[in-house]
């Protein structure tokens, strides 16, 4: 079959997977489980490629909720990642259960093109986006070392082929002070929320002179236990992101000064940990997002090759955009009022809108695997793009 017959025939295989697909998506939906604990959707999602002929792996990188569906072999080797974590309270306010359906919805819908064309499709299962960056681990622990290029679909708001988004480090800070009554002897005491409260002032004061696309932002954990009584202790978690990799190294330090002063005007010691997980910034490959974009089009659906308006954000993804040739474009479920991570979007993930939007996901990310496996010289360019960007 030629390419464009190829393509056109896709369109039939993912509808008529259409009621299994959006099935599994609202089951995922219906049953959110959060970072790491995500056992019936890694279960649901195998048992479907399993069903449709892909050989598995479960539990790969010593991630029990993660794993690996092939079929075919050697190269290319095309990933399309799944993530299928929820959040806290806000069930799938992200979408995470259409992100899954469209991934193994694609795979198989790749097997003819890899049955005629060689190389293998490989859908991987990336456990715990939200929380512990789980696609970072796995890069860590050679999960991509062997792929050629790497895709997956987020649902948004907007039909978007490329995205931004920044390098995010964590950081746990403590205030250790020393309690005595409030009112009667204030002198003997070191107020530990003072020293946080004058940290968020530190930190108001250095935000206005960062660059445009940097982020701080926190929250106070432990802000003492009565009214009366000096709080000995205070903690909080922040969060700082940057463009580039330069810069949040330039920024944590800053970051870390406002603490340190807070810590020397009132007294407080204090500790404070750096997170083990850093999301690196996303590296959008533009040769694989023109060729998903064309493909999206080709559906009746506009898509914007990048977005001025949209918000930065952070993704485990850029950890493996920094790896091999990616793209992590998204697609429109909800208007663009509706904000991610609330709980419209989370009835939007389960909305006819969002079937839509992974149905139309599945079908462009099957019609770029054939572009890729048919033709080598796409691969080529795909991989010149990336290295000379490097
Ligand atoms: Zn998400
Ligand atoms: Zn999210």
């Amino acid at each position: 079959m030629d390419i464009e017959n190829l393509k056109a025939s896709v369109i039939g295989t993912i509808d008529a997977h259409r009621h299994l697909l959006s099935e599994l998506s609202l089951k995922i939906h219906s049953n959110p489980e959060l970072g790491f604990q995500e056992v019936k959707a890694a279960a649901w999602l195998t048992q479907y490629l399993e069903e449709n002929g892909f050989s598995i792996e479960r539990g790969i990188c010593e991630l029990p909720t993660a794993f690996r569906g092939s079929y075919g072999q050697g190269k290319p080797a095309i990933a399309i990642l799944a993530e299928y974590d929820a959040l806290p309270k806000l069930g799938h306010a992200c979408g995470h259960n259409l992100i899954a359906a469209s991934a193994v919805g694609a795979g198989v819908a790749s097997k003819p093109a890899i049955d005629q064309f060689g190389g293998s499709i490989l859908v991987v299962g990336t456990p715990a986006e939200e929380l512990y960056g789980g696609k970072a681990i796995m890069a860590d622990r050679d999960a991509f070392n062997n792929v050629d290029t790497a895709m997956i679909v987020h649902p948004g708001t907007r039909d978007t082929a490329t995205t931004q988004s920044l390098a995010c480090l964590a950081l746990e800070v403590e205030f250790f002070g020393k309690a005595a009554h409030a009112a009667t002897r204030p002198e003997a005491g070191i107020n530990a929320l003072e020293a946080m409260l004058q940290s968020f002032a530190a930190i108001n004061s250095l935000r206005q002179h960062i660059k445009d696309k940097a982020r701080i932002h926190g929250i106070i954990t432990n802000g003492g236990e009565a009214a009366n009584v000096v709080p000995a202790y205070s903690a909080g978690t922040f969060l700082v992101r940057a463009e580039d990799d330069v810069y949040l190294n330039e920024l944590k330090e800053r970051v870390l000064n406002c603490f340190i002063g807070a810590a020397t005007a009132t007294g407080a010691r204090l500790e404070y940990r750096w997170g083990d997980i850093r999301y690196a910034p996303m590296h959008n490959n533009l040769t694989l997002a023109q060729l998903f974009r064309q493909n999206m089009e080709s559906l009746g659906r506009k898509m914007q090759l990048s977005d001025p308006n949209k918000g930065f954000g952070s993704t485990d993804m850029g950890n493996v955009s920094q790896l091999v040739p990616s793209i992590h474009p998204s697609v429109a479920i909800a208007p663009v009022e509706v904000v991610t991570h609330s709980p419209q979007f989370a009835s939007a993930a389960a909305s006819e809108a969002g079937i839509h939007g992974l149905l139309d996901a599945a079908k462009a990310l099957t019609m770029t695997v054939i572009d890729l496996v048919a033709n080598p010289e796409t691969i080529t360019r795909v991989k010149q793009e990336f290295e000379q960007e490097k």
